[in-house]
Formats: C-alpha cells, sequence, structure tokens
C-alpha cells in the first residue's frame, strides 16, 4: 500500500518547542510549569509535556478574556469576520501540520484527519465569518454574552475547539477554552494561529490540564457561559455544579444511537454506512451508530456480509493511508472497552476482524456482538470504541420501541427504499439528529445536539450562533401621551 505519512514537519514542529508547553493566556505563552506527558497511543511514545494549570491561572485566562471582550464586541460583525476568515485560512495553510499533529495526539487515521477534521475546521471557520459578517443586518437586536468558558473531549480534538470557538467569537464573545488532557496539541497549534492571525489578545484563550482545570472553569464566578463536549456522567457535574448560577449552559453528551435496517434496505449501501457509522474514528464518536437494529427477514444475510466486510477492514498505524482503523485515544480507553466487552459478550454472539494488531500503541479489533436482547448492558451502555452490538426486529413499530428503549438521544440511521416508511419512522425516533439512507452527515449550518440524557442545546446553524446571544437591552425615552 501507499506509504505512511511522514510525521517530520510535527516532529520538527514539537522539538522547535522543546516539546513543552505552556498556557495561552492574554496572547502570551506562560512558563510551563507543572507538566504531565501526551503520548502518541499509536505507539505509546511520549510526544511533548503539557501543562497543568492551576485555578490561579484559570483565574488569569478568565480575566484576560473579560479584559478583552467590550472592545472585541465593540467590533462591526465585518471587522470580526476578517480575523474568522483569517483563522480559517491559516487552518488550511497548515493543514498538513494539523492532521498529522492530530493523528499523532489521537490515533485516528491520517485519512480521517486530514480529509474529514481538518477540512471540516476550516468550514466552520469560513461559515462563522460569513455568520459574524451578517450579524449587524440579521441579528441587530442580539449580543455577546460574554465570556464563555468551554470545555471539550478528545475525539475530535480540534473539530470540537472549531464547534466552540467559531460561533463564540463570531458573535463577539471571547473564550477560555480547556482541551481533553490526552490531546491538547492541536489545540496549542491553534493558539499559534490565532496569534500569525493578529487575533487581539484575550480574545482566545487556551488552559491545559485534567478535569480539575475543567472544574475550576465551570465554578468560575466571572464565566457566562459554560459549553461542554464529553460524558454524561461529567455532563450531570457541570449541570449541578453551575445550577443556581447565572451562567447559560449547553451540553453535547453521550449516546447509543440506532442504526436501523429494514428488510427493503439497498444492503450494500447500509453496510458501507454501517462501516463510517461505527468504525469512523475507531468508534470513537459521540454520535456513533453503535447499535444495529436488522428487520428479522434480512438479519442472517445482512450479518453475513457484514462480517465479510470487517474481515477487509484494515487496522494499523494511523499514519499509514491504508488504514481504515487506527489507535484509540489511550490505554485507559483501551481498557475500559477491553472490559466492557469481556463482561458483556457471553449474552451474544461475537465476531472480530481476524487480524494481527501492532504490539505497541492502543489497538483493538473492529467487533460485532449479534443475538444481543434490548436491555443487555452492552445495548445499553456508550462503549466509546470500534465494538457494533446488534439485535432483530420484526415490525417498524417494534423497531422505535427498541430504538427509543436508551437513556439517550443523540443520532439515529434509517435504512430503506421506501421512503414513506422512513420518513414515518424517522419523526418518532428520540434523537436529535436523524440519518435516513446516509450516516454521520455534517454541516456547520445545521445544528447538532441531543435529547434526554444525550445533553441540550445546538451547535452549528442558527441555533448554534444564538446560544452565544442575548437580547440586547434597548432603551428610548417615552413621550407623553398627549390625548
Ligand atoms: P469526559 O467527560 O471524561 O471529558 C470531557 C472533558 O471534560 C475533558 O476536557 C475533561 O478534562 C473534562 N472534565 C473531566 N472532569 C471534569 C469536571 N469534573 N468538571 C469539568 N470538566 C471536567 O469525556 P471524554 O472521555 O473526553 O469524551 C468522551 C465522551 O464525550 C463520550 O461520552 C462522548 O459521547 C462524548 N462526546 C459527545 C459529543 C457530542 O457532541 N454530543 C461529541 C464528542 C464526544
Amino acid at each position: 500500500g501507499p506509504a505512511p505519512e511522514s510525521d517530520g514537519e510535527a516532529q520538527a514542529w514539537l522539538d522547535a518547542r522543546e516539546r513543552r508547553f505552556g498556557l495561552f493566556i492574554d496572547g502570551h505563552w506562560t512558563e510551563p510549569g507543572e507538566t504531565f506527558e501526551s503520548r502518541n497511543p499509536g505507539n505509546g511514545e511520549v510526544l511533548a509535556h503539557v501543562t497543568q494549570a492551576g485555578a490561579d491561572e484559570v483565574d488569569a485566562a478568565v480575566r484576560a478574556a473579560r479584559r478583552a471582550q467590550p472592545k472585541w464586541a465593540g467590533l462591526s460583525g465585518h471587522q470580526r469576520a476578517r480575523f474568522l476568515y483569517a483563522l480559517a485560512r491559516l487552518v488550511q495553510k497548515h493543514a498538513r501540520l494539523f492532521a498529522v499533529l492530530e493523528t499523532l495526539d489521537n490515533g485516528k487515521p491520517i485519512r480521517e484527519s486530514r480529509d474529514i477534521d481538518v477540512p471540516l475546521v476550516a468550514r466552520h471557520f469560513y461559515y462563522h465569518a460569513g455568520m459574524a459578517q451578517l450579524q449587524d443586518a440579521e441579528l441587530p437586536d442580539r449580543g455577546a454574552l460574554g465570556v464563555a468558558g468551554q470545555i471539550i473531549p478528545w475525539n475530535f480534538p480540534l473539530l470540537m475547539l472549531a464547534w466552540k470557538v467559531a460561533p463564540a467569537i463570531a458573535m463577539g464573545n471571547t473564550v477560555v477554552l480547556k482541551p481533553a488532557e490526552y490531546t491538547s496539541l492541536t489545540a496549542l497549534l491553534f493558539a499559534e494561529i490565532c496569534t500569525e492571525a493578529g487575533l487581539p489578545r484575550g480574545v482566545v484563550n487556551i488552559v491545559t490540564g485534567d478535569g480539575q482545570v475543567g472544574a475550576a472553569i465551570t465554578a468560575h464566578e466571572d464565566i457566562d457561559k459554560i459549553a461542554f463536549t464529553g460524558s454524561t456522567e461529567v455532563g450531570r457535574i457541570i449541570r449541578k455544579a453551575t445550577a443556581g448560577t447565572g451562567k447559560s449552559l449547553t451540553l453535547e453528551l453521550g449516546g447509543k444511537s440506532p442504526y436501523i435496517v429494514f428488510d427493503d434496505a439497498d444492503i450494500d449501501s447500509a453496510i458501507e454506512g454501517l462501516v463510517d457509522a461505527i468504525w469512523f474514528n475507531q468508534g470513537q464518536v459521540c454520535c456513533a451508530g453503535s447499535r444495529l437494529l436488522v428487520q428479522e427477514g434480512i438479519a442472517d444475510r445482512f450479518h453475513a456480509k457484514l462480517k465479510a466486510r470487517m474481515a477487509k477492514l484494515r487496522i494499523g498505524d494511523p499514519l499509514d493511508k491504508s488504514i481504515d482503523v487506527g489507535a484509540l485515544v489511550d490505554p485507559v480507553q483501551l481498557d475500559s472497552v477491553t472490559r466492557m466487552v469481556e463482561a458483556g459478550k457471553g449474552a451474544g454472539e461475537i465476531y472480530q476482524t481476524p487480524c494481527t494488531l501492532p504490539n505497541r500503541g492502543c489497538y483493538y479489533p473492529p467487533t460485532l456482538i449479534t443475538g444481543l436482547a434490548p436491555s443487555d448492558t452492552l445495548m445499553q451502555e456508550e462503549i466509546f470504541g470500534p465494538v457494533l452490538v446488534a439485535t432483530t426486529f420484526r415490525t417498524p413499530a417494534e423497531a422505535v420501541e427498541i430504538a427509543n428503549n436508551t437513556r439517550y438521544g443523540l443520532a439515529a440511521t434509517v435504512w430503506s427504499e421506501n421512503i414513506n416508511l422512513a420518513l414515518d419512522v424517522a419523526p418518532k425516533l428520540a434523537a436529535g439528529v436523524v440519518w435516513i439512507n446516509t450516516t454521520n452527515a455534517f454541516d456547520a449550518a445545521a445544528g447538532f445536539g441531543g435529547v434526554r440524557e444525550s445533553g441540550f442545546g445546538r451547535e452549528g446553524g442558527w441555533e448554534g450562533l444564538l446560544a452565544y446571544t442575548k437580547p440586547k437591552g434597548k432603551t428610548r425615552p417615552l413621550s407623553p401621551i398627549t390625548a
């Protein structure tokens, strides 16, 4: 197959910074203080030492954001748009470096970081640059919220940053963002391009570290909004911590999204869709189609075809351009997936892609477990790995019932050649997003988010923008009414 993508430029970028990173506060880099290791999950090697921020540094970042905010919001939408366009162009200019760094840090296949993550990031900034330009004309009565605290997960490090930062700064907010501890590096490169773009200091501040840093952001009294993407468990903690404060809150949490295949579906397309739904990013996707529901009459044929397709998946070095499945993000995540499958697999029948896994790094084979009952633990709990669990149904009503039998409600996918059936089923599914005869379709212009324990609020589209605004208080003198 093709040669592995070279990581020379990314390694040189890390070397030039002595592989030690401080925090990006008020347009400046702090001295690296207490640090933790960031490793490459593809081979276990240490990539860099990243600062564990303390509460004082979070406070300094919030104060910088607060100082910068009035002037930033005081610019016209057109003026702010220039900076967002510059950021979009710089993401494209450094696209290769961003993609390789993301793959080194996260373990996702280079094909995905290069062809999906980074282009979507650029598109997100272009789109929101356009929305900033529209603000004066289209949203004259809405102003910025103020300072946003943004806490993001490790599965799409740069893309989740873009989803948070772009709408916030487009609408005149300033931000304090914390990347996940496993994957800080592309956020730190992004901080550098903020400087390259000439973004006024304090508009974007990046603080790194573990959940304690997230907790310090959540608890800070001078933050107007918390935007969180991550697990349902931490989302619950954050909701409690912000309850009764004046902070706005959006939560994008976990999922266990159903992938429903009716007996009249185009089976080959449904199988290709399924490969994307569950093995994209090693299944570490909040909206992964991780629960397969196949109509009884075609189940045996469908599972056989699926196994044949799984046998062709290539697992290995994330930098290898020909692989389909890379490494999980960290040994902790690998452990959690391994333990969940061990504990639950007896309830069904397990098939794994026959392959030799690299002997270093966090690799787990693509896995299918069929014959599960809808109430089995593996059908209920988010695994967040390359593991598809499956059951069957008889009627459309039963499909809807099983699909909705979960505490989550992020996404759902329906496959059928009968569009009347698909359009009848789709609105009955408890999900923020429903895809018909396609899956994982994302667009900056379409709001994304969940219902039930998958969270609330939307990112992208008008709703995502409005979530970073509030009504502008307007007063005008009343003239006395004269009869
Ligand atoms: P996580 O909840 O463990 O961590 C997310 C972020 O929260 C990290 O930056 C972490 O450091 C921080 N954090 C941890 N404890 C905290 C605390 N007490 N207070 C404040 N911040 C804290 O989640 P994860 O393991 O990084 O990500 C995986 C989860 O994210 C999955 O459940 C997945 O479904 C979900 N996710 C959801 C979406 C979505 O859009 N709905 C997108 C991606 C991931």
